[in-house]
């Protein structure tokens, strides 16, 4: 399948009917941190074999794909890894990303995913290159299990920094992503909506998900977010919100007492395949267009062909998004074995 070249235009909607809005770029697959559900440190150990620099897309390469993406028709960028903010000039990147028009004329949404770790000494510089937002993940207030979870003694006081030092810096309102294992952090959930009630900070629950085939995940381990917002409500009432856009992957819940809102991500227990409009690109420059992927489609080799087009690019993007049929979300329960090659969530971003 071929898109027209020439002037810029929304890409065909995939086979489902879902047009490519968002763009998900991981920009580098190291990371400081060994959470524990993400890069568990047996696999992920001092042998690991990262990404050698040559393989990886530089920031014209990045820029290029963003800037043929966001002609044909998405709309958000989110920068995500490994641990993006460990890629040096980051905030040169941000900055290019977010001098991008949508064909309408409109600024792209340009955010960020991060564990936090840096955000109090960058914070100021991301928001000062573009940065529309940030999500911050964190598993936990409690200091020993939160440096259980991210595996390297990570202490929570500085991810809380960096949470208030991003609010100062304007990067509102800042998210924070919880990923919830039963058995291991179910117990902060009630902490974590008590601390952040009333800040104007949005924390999003998420199930612990399948991705990748390292993380050991098992059914039981899932606290699913119907439990989650039942016991919130039980002590802080809640009420549903609307939606914010179509395709938005939380459900938000209102506190009935005006003190802000929480949100659920409920990949596992609800799918929402059907409004999925996104699309990864990994730090090697292939295109995921499903998080549970088991391969993904070589841009790299377009980006570095001197005879190939942005019109190239275009046409090859083109073609791989009218071709998804994507939904393995929705399809998870009648899986016979779980796809066991699955690509890994530090690779691909989240
Ligand atoms: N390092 C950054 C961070 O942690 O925010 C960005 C990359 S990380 C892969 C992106 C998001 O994926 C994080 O919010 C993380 O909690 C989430 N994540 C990783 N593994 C997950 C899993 N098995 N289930 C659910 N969420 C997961
Ligand atoms: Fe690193 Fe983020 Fe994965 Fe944790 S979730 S190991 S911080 S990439
Ligand atoms: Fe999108 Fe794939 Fe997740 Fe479904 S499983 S919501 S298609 S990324």
């Amino acid at each position: 399948m071929t898109v027209p070249l020439g002037l810029p235009s929304r890409l065909p909607p995939d086979s489902l009917g879902r047009p490519l809005r968002d763009l998900r770029i991981s920009v580098t697959d190291r990371c400081n941190f060994r959470c524990v559900y993400c890069m568990p440190k047996e696999v992920f150990g001092r042998d690991y074999a990262f990404l050698p620099k040559n393989e990886i897309l530089t920031f014209e390469e990045i820029a290029r794909v963003a800037r043929v993406a966001v002609a044909h028709g998405v709309e958000k960028i989110r920068l995500t890894g490994g641990e993006p903010l460990l890629r040096r000039g980051i905030e040169e990147l941000v900055a290019a990303l977010a001098e991008l028009r949508t064909s309408e004329g409109r600024p792209v949404d340009v955010a960020l995913t991060t564990n936090g770790s840096a955000l109090a000494v960058k914070a100021r510089a991301l928001k000062d290159a573009g940065l529309s937002r940030v999500s911050v993940s964190l598993d936990s207030l409690d200091p020993e299990r939160f440096a259980a979870m991210n595996d390297v003694d990570f202490p929570v006081a500085k991810v809380l920094r960096g949470i208030d030092t991003a609010r100062e810096a304007g990067l509102d309102p800042v998210k924070v992503n919880m990923v919830v294992k039963r058995g291991t952090n179910d117990a902060d959930v009630l902490p974590m909506a008590r601390h952040f009630k009333g800040t104007g900070v949005i924390v999003r629950f998420i199930e612990f998900m399948d991705v990748g085939s390292t993380n050991g995940w098992r059914m039981d381990e899932v606290l699913p977010s119907a439990e989650v917002v039942a016991r919130i409500d039980a002590e802080l009432p809640l009420e549903p919100a609307a939606p914010s856009y179509r395709g938005e992957t939380a459900a938000r819940w209102r506190y009935r007492d005006g003190g802000g809102e929480i949100g659920v991500i409920s990949s596992v227990t609800a799918a929402f395949c059907r409004t999925c409009t996104r699309a990864r690109l990994s730090t090697d420059g292939k295109l995921f267009t499903c998080l549970f992927a088991e391969r993904g489609q070589d841009l790299r080799a377009v980006l570095r062909d001197p005879s190939r087009t942005d019109a190239d690019l275009a046409a090859t993007l083109g073609g791989i998004w009218a071709a998804r049929e994507d939904r393995y979300s929705e399809l998870r329960a009648t899986l016979k074995d779980r796809r066991a090659g699955r690509i890994e969530m530090s690779y691909i971003g989240g």
